[in-house]
């Protein structure tokens, strides 16, 4: 049998590239993966989409733009002496390019790239570089090779999306579509040792939106301000991989001893969150936990300085066995089997809505960053981002006057129940948002009553007051808005307290605005750990 060139490959992508369409570009793939070797599958899979090495390696080619113009400049590409290139030839010289690391090695990569170079044509060239660099650009990723493998091997695009959430290696999973079919994508398991991609979580702006979603009944866990960890262990060995799949067991062998004293030892992968705490055991500002994480050197006096907790909430693998297929409740279980209590996450199972609203209250007022809500019956779906996990942030809150009110109709008609909420700022009032959300039927009445007393004028529906009363004011985020003279908006606002124990002076200011409106791009900062 012969081996199918680097050549082939290389038109393929040209071909790619100047094919816009999603489903000519799936039956190329296609068709060309149905005619190569077995064994050059997962090679051509991965080069295809600019890879060497399935994504959880953290290998590298680490070769330089320069190294690679020098050889290009240095006269390669002689026809005389061309060995023609084929796709595993190709994929073993990258990866053993990769391999060479220390004193020597960039000779040693350099000479690797060229005899690829030399023995390519200017197409096969213009390919070879675009790998080395990572950057393909012919409009083919993951989702695309997904479709196209299960095309060419007969098998539910499904069954090729889940053997790949499991194993994160795109290579093996082609190969074993083609060769094994349905049944061998079906019994490919996680292997240990290499991390399963994170199950991500959307928004819900309160405990009630989550509940609805959910059905009814939702399991909210305390949502820690850390970072996201997976620890994998097999007897005396732990690995603990961060929330990009990179191996940070190094940076916290305080970690690795907690879960070697407390863990039993069989197979096992958990997830959970590890947090910074001060001394009075309060979580510490992101930044310092950070640090931690990064740290190659004197790791053992960091970990003594910035001392972590952990607070697991989730176990994808048990006793050798897979679990992600299972209902979240029932690896709920089995991880408190397997965990102590205090070092699983904070957690309640409920219906009501209020019950969430205080344990909200009490995660924000313990220094964490809200709650999880997780429906009880869902799949752990590594990598995806959906409606079975959802994040009920903090709610920030700031002190406002009431400017106005209008008269509310419905069921709160007779009452002053939308109230313009204001910060101070150069002596005046501004409006930062309305709301009528958060007070009881008796609050109502009294904030009518109360309001009608600092009236200063009226319109058909608005009452326009002196900013005297005060109230406290939950929201979700701050948004630049022309609307309100002020330039911003509270999105979501509610309010959480009546402050007649505040004097009007009291009340936050534009400046404190300004400052919360810019803190929330310490969260958006965040988003890609
Ligand atoms: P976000 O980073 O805002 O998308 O929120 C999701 C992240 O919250 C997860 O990736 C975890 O790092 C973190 N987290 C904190 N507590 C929990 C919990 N109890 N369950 C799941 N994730 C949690």
């Amino acid at each position: 049998m012969t081996e199918t060139t680097f050549r082939a490959l290389a038109l393929l992508a040209h071909s790619l590239e100047a094919t816009p369409s999603r489903n000519e570009k799936t039956a190329l793939i296609s068709g060309f993966l149905r005619g190569l070797q077995p064994g050059e599958v997962g090679p051509a899979v991965l080069l295809l989409v600019g890879s060497i090495f399935p994504e959880f390696e953290p290998r590298s080619l680490d070769v330089g733009w320069r190294t690679v113009k020098r050889v290009l400049e240095g006269g390669g590409q002689t026809t005389l002496f061309r060995e023609a290139l084929t796709i595993n030839r190709v994929h073993g010289a990258l990866s053993d390019v990769a391999r060479r690391v220390g004193q020597g090695s960039r000779r040693a990569k350099e000479q690797l790239i060229e005899g690829l170079l030399v023995s390519a044509d200017p197409q096969e060239a213009d390919v070879l570089v675009r790998i080395i660099f990572g950057e393909m650009r012919i409009g083919v990723n993951e989702g695309l090779m997904l479709e196209a493998v299960a095309e060419a091997a007969g098998v539910p695009p499904g069954a090729v999306r889940r053997a790949l959430m499991v194993t994160g290696d795109l290579g093996k999973v082609a190969q074993a579509a083609m060769e094994l079919g349905e049944e061998g994508l079906r019994s490919m398991g996680a292997t240990l040792f290499v991390p399963l991609k994170p199950m991500l979580a959307s928004v819900a702006e309160d405990p009630e939106e989550a509940l609805e979603e959910h059905g009814g009944e939702s399991a909210f866990e305390y949502k820690y301000d850390g970072a996201r960890i997976q620890i994998h262990r097999r007897g005396g060995d732990v690995r603990v991989f961060s929330r990009r799949l990179s191996d940070v067991t190094g940076s916290l062998p305080d970690i690795v001893e907690l879960v070697g004293e407390t863990i039993p030892g069989g197979d096992v992968i958990l997830e959970g969150e590890v947090v910074a705490v001060g001394e009075n055991g309060r979580p510490l500002p992101f930044q310092d936990l950070m640090r931690r994480f990064t740290r190659v050197t004197d790791v053992q006096e960091m970990a003594q300085r910035v001392p972590l907790r952990l607070f697991l909430f989730d176990v994808l693998l048990a006793g050798g066995d897979l679990l992600i297929d299972e209902p979240y409740s029932r690896r709920w279980v089995t991880l408190e089997g397997i965990a102590p209590n205090r070092l699983l996450a904070r957690r309640l199972v409920t219906s009501d809505p209020e019950a969430a609203r205080s344990m909200l209250d009490q995660a924000l007022a313990e220094g964490h960053e809200g709650l999880m809500a997780k429906r009880l019956g869902s799949v752990y779906t590594p990598g995806t981002r959906g409606k079975a996990w959802l994040k009920i942030k903090a709610a920030e809150t700031l002190d406002v006057v009431i400017a106005a009110a209008e008269w509310g109709s419905g069921r709160r008609r007779g009452w002053l129940s939308n109230y313009h909420l204001a910060v101070w700022g150069g002596g005046e009032a501004l409006v930062i948002g309305k709301t009528f959300k958060g007070l009881t039927d008796d609050e109502f009445r009294w904030m009518t009553d109360r309001l009608r007393s600092l009236k200063t004028s009226e319109t058909d529906y608005t009452v326009h007051v002196r900013p005297e009363l005060v109230v406290e004011v939950a929201f979700n985020e701050i948004q630049r808005s022309p609307r309100y003279a002020s330039g911003y908006a509270l999105r979501f606002a509610r309010i959480t307290r009546i402050r007649e124990d505040k004097a009007p002076g009291d009340a936050d200011t534009l400046g404190k605005v300004e400052e919360l409106y810019a803190r929330q791009f310490r969260y958006k900062d965040r988003a890609g750990f």
